[in-house]
């Protein structure tokens, strides 16, 4: 951002003012007028307040590269409910994958009295290694349908694949990408054509730009919004599954004003780390947590190391509910 002072400006001034509000400025010199140059790590302050600074003649910002982005409301609204900055915290649980009709359905009639608003859980499972369980396919699809119903919950499930887009689309109130395909910007634009809201989990290794970027893909090709998801970065200590970045996460939810949900579980794949990092999150700015829950943690057929018991996510809700 270049700030240009007005000739009969006294720079001294204007710059201390500029310093007060949390910018980095850097004084470029020309014979005939005054610029600031103002670092990227500063804090982001409307240009409004730029402007009315006495002595500031004009603030020229670079081209945002996700306009689209940029225009979405700050709360947007999912089937019968609101994400994001002016809503209730957004609790979303269920297990990794759907593993039965039975046990979904037992898992939602737990879940809807504790205030959490949407079901999750895979019917198409993105496994590392090709022998672990891959989910129950489009059958799982209808059981989880059908147990959100039950109990009055919103959906949410993962679109692994071009082909089973409309299915997943008809059931789910968001549809989720994956990690590992947020930068699969086929798929994006496949899931963005469904004309639903996109849950955009954040690559493993991907930057905050490439992040946002994704989320245009979304908007462009014909998605009415985008959540994200924060889930953990790699990192080089395997003590904990991932690294969650909460410092992305207050990027993504106060400078740009968008709706992030972090998902503690793959964040750190320990149980005894979700609770207090579901709190971290929400203090750091998330406007919700996806939580990987069972009733029977210890029977889970995927990611059981990470499931919280249902006691856990009652805690969790009830933190998202009445924290500050
Ligand atoms: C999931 O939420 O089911 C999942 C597979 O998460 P991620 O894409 O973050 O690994
Ligand atoms: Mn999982």
């Amino acid at each position: 951002m270049i700030i240009t002072l007005k000739p009969n400006a006294d720079p001294k001034r204007v710059k201390r003012e500029l310093v007060e509000l949390g910018l980095w400025v850097d004084e470029m010199f020309d014979a005939d007028q005054v610029q600031f140059e103002i670092g990227v790590h500063s804090r982001a302050v409307p240009t409004e307040t730029l402007r009315a600074i006495e002595g500031v003649a004009t603030v020229a910002t670079p081209k945002s590269s996700h306009p689209l982005l940029d225009a979405q409301p700050r709360t947007i609204e999912v089937g019968a409910h609101k994400v994001g900055v002016d809503a209730p915290r957004t609790v979303i649980a269920g297990p990794c994958s759907v593993e039965s009709e039975d046990s979904v359905r037992r898992i939602a009639g737990q879940l809807a009295p504790l205030g959490v608003s949407f079901l999750r859980g895979g019917a198409f499972k993105p496994r590392t290694s090709p022998y672990a369980f891959r989910g129950h396919g489009e059958q799982a699809l209808r059981w989880l349908a059908r147990a959100a119903k039950e109990h009055g919950l919103g959906l949410i499930t993962e679109l692994m694949s071009e082909r089973m887009r409309d299915e997943v689309a008809e059931f789910a109130d968001l549809i989720q990408i994956g990690s590992r395909n947020m930068h699969n910007y086929a798929l994006l634009e496949h899931a963005a054509g469904a004309k639903k809201p996109i849950f955009l989990k954040r690559g493993m290794s991907a930057t905050v730009e490439e992040w946002l970027a994704s989320a245009e893909y979304c908007l462009m090709h014909g998605a009415p919004s985008v959540v994200f998801c924060e889930r953990g970065i790699r990192s080089f200590d395997p003590n904990t599954r991932n690294l969650v970045d909460l410092g992305a996460v207050a990027l993504v939810a106060h400078v740009h004003g968008q709706p992030v949900i972090v998902d503690p579980s793959h964040g750190t794949g320990r149980k005894d780390l979700v609770e207090p990092l579901a709190r971290a999150a929400m203090a750091a700015g998330a406007h919700g947590v996806m939580v990987e829950t069972h009733d029977r943690p210890s029977e889970a057929l995927s990611d059981g190391p990470q499931a919280v018991s249902i006691e856990t996510i009652a805690a969790i809700a009830a933190y998202a509910k009445d924290a500050p």
